[in-house]
């Protein structure tokens, strides 16, 4: 029987003097450059996660040091680390460009953490060789908003890159308009991405597509190593974490609005945090990032892109595999993404079991939000007001609903299918609260924690809005304020790839 191996105890270490362990610069110097990062004048802490700093084998307390903020913005360079930038290319909105890498981002290796390896990487540092046009740099609007929305997708239970800080600076940064500069430092096990493999194979160099495969088995998908079907085995086991991350993509309402290659993990995580959207008011084609013009990332077209996607990386293994292997496992995508969001949806409706039914229930469901733009996080909170009992419980839906004829109906064949399961309210409803959240980082909640950060270099709303985020599927008394749809004024916010 195999007995499983107790988590390991790290001891948590002062910020200078983290447990360092470098992996990727084990690799031969091709897969990256070696880089520093450039100074910033006057930092400041804007955010810190003491939730985080175990990833990385960081006492929680460090985030309180007076030189935190040197450190995390790199101005002084944390002793044992060896910053490097990491070369890849990637299909962006679907054309291949050859060449792109961290342009503004830097691993500076991996530290022995709560959970393993974990590399630390700064976002905004600065200048990289393969910074392009771009300035190196991000800002503190895009900031805030990555640091927020990875923690509020792993409070989701959605695979994500996490954040331990944000770092400011007042040194202005041009984008549309004149804003000001931060570091974003995000963990994650591996910031690998497919457009990483794409690279090599589209410079018709195998061996380095061979090298990175073995890299990543050996350090991540060790069950395979050593196995001679070990990179048929890796490619499905992509499409299974794919399929899993995008299904709870679906299932929040969440939108990742540029999906290119370059922008897919090969640990299945959520990465790369831009112009992302959580959905309001339900419209299964809305594209949240407004210079995607044709509509490329919409919602609905999430999981067909990932598919794609997929394509993408499977055709960078072609050195290592024969294609039909590959074909193959790319095609268990629609049988992997369909359970995974059926289970998805059935804890949503607050099922126990499967019924032949269920795809047309969830269709004319999903119907109907559309047709009333019914808010995609309230509709399915109050769901688990409806009772199996009688209508009264259908009101806080009923209400908003712009064909309320069409949702009795519905609400009725809703009913008599939990009843046919036996349902029993109060059980059903504390599964529900469970899977439906109560808060998501809608954009408007985003948009004031950065308003203030901004205007009036008050962060203490970024703070207020992690903490409710933490817990979303708490009722929270006293934060329905942050449980509620768009005001008005949020209606004219835009979210572009301009970060
Ligand atoms: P993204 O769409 O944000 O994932 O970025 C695509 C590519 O552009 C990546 O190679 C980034 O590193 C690079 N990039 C984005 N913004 C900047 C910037 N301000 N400076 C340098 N490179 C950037
Ligand atoms: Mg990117």
């Amino acid at each position: 029987m195999n007995v499983p191996l107790a988590p390991p105890q790290v001891t948590l270490k002062p910020l200078d003097r983290l447990d360092w362990s470098p992996r990727f610069h084990r690799l031969p110097a091709h897969f990256y450059s070696r880089v520093l990062p450039q100074p910033l004048p006057d930092p400041y802490t804007v955010a810190f996660n003491p939730d985080a700093a175990p990833l990385a084998g960081m006492a929680p307390e460090e985030g309180r040091r007076a030189d935190f903020a040197e450190h995390f913005c790199g101005n002084r360079l944390l002793p044992g680390a060896t910053p490097l930038a990491a070369v890849y290319a990637g299909h962006q909105f679907g054309h291949y460009v050859p060449r792109l890498g961290d342009g503004r981002a830097m691993s500076l290796g991996e530290t022995v953490g709560s959970e393993g390896l974990c590399d630390l990487q700064f976002k905004g540092a600065g200048l990289t060789p393969y910074s392009r046009m771009g300035d190196g740099r991000a800002v503190l609007r895009s900031s805030i908003r990555e640091y927020l929305c990875s923690e509020a997708m792993h409070a989701l239970g959605i695979p994500t890159t996490r954040a331990l800080a944000i770092v400011g600076s007042d040194q202005p940064v041009i984008r549309e308009t004149v804003e000001t500069a931060a570091v974003v430092t995000r963990l994650a096990p591996s910031f690998i991405r497919f457009g990483s493999f794409e690279y090599w194979y589209h410079r018709r160099e195998a061996e380095p597509v061979r090298t990175l495969a073995d890299f990543v088995i050996d350090q991540f998908y060790p069950e395979f190593g050593g196995r001679p079907d070990r990179y048929e085995l890796f490619i499905g086991e992509v499409v299974r974490r794919t399929a899993h991350m995008i299904a709870g993509w679906q299932a929040v309402g969440f939108m990742h609005g540029v999906m290119n290659t370059d922008n897919m993990s090969i640990l299945g995580l959520t990465i790369d945090y831009g112009p992302f959207g959580f959905m309001d008011g339900f419209d299964p084609g809305h594209v949240c990032n407004h210079s995607d013009e044709g509509g490329r990332y919409a919602y609905n077209m999430q999981p067909r892109i990932a598919h794609w996607n997929l394509y993408a990386l499977g055709q960078a293994l072609v050195p290592l595999l024969d294609p039909e292997a590959i074909e193959a496992r790319l095609n268990t995508w629609d049988t992997l993404f369909d359970q995974a969001l059926e289970a998805r949806l059935r804890a949503k409706l607050g099922l126990a079991t499967a019924d032949p039914e269920d795809p047309a229930l969830v269709e004319e469901m999903f119907a109907l939000m559309a047709e009333s733009r019914l808010d995609f996080t309230l509709f399915f909170r109050n769901l688990a007001r409806v009772s199996v009992t009688g209508p009264v419980g259908d009101k806080a839906i009923r209400d908003h609903s712009m064909n309320p004829a069409r949702f009795d109906a519905w609400a009725a064949r809703y009913r008599a299918r939990l009843a046919r399961e036996g349902s029993r309210d109060a059980e059903r409803r504390v599964l529900m609260n469970a899977v439906n959240p109560k808060f998501v980082l809608r954009n408007y909640l985003a948009e004031t924690a950065i308003r203030k950060a901004a205007d009036e270099r008050d962060f203490g709303e970024i703070a207020r809005l992690h903490a409710v985020l933490r817990r979303p599927f708490d009722e929270q008394p006293g934060n329905e304020a942050y449980a509620a749809a768009p005001p008005d004024w949020a209606g004219r916010l835009e979210v572009s790839c301009s970060s």
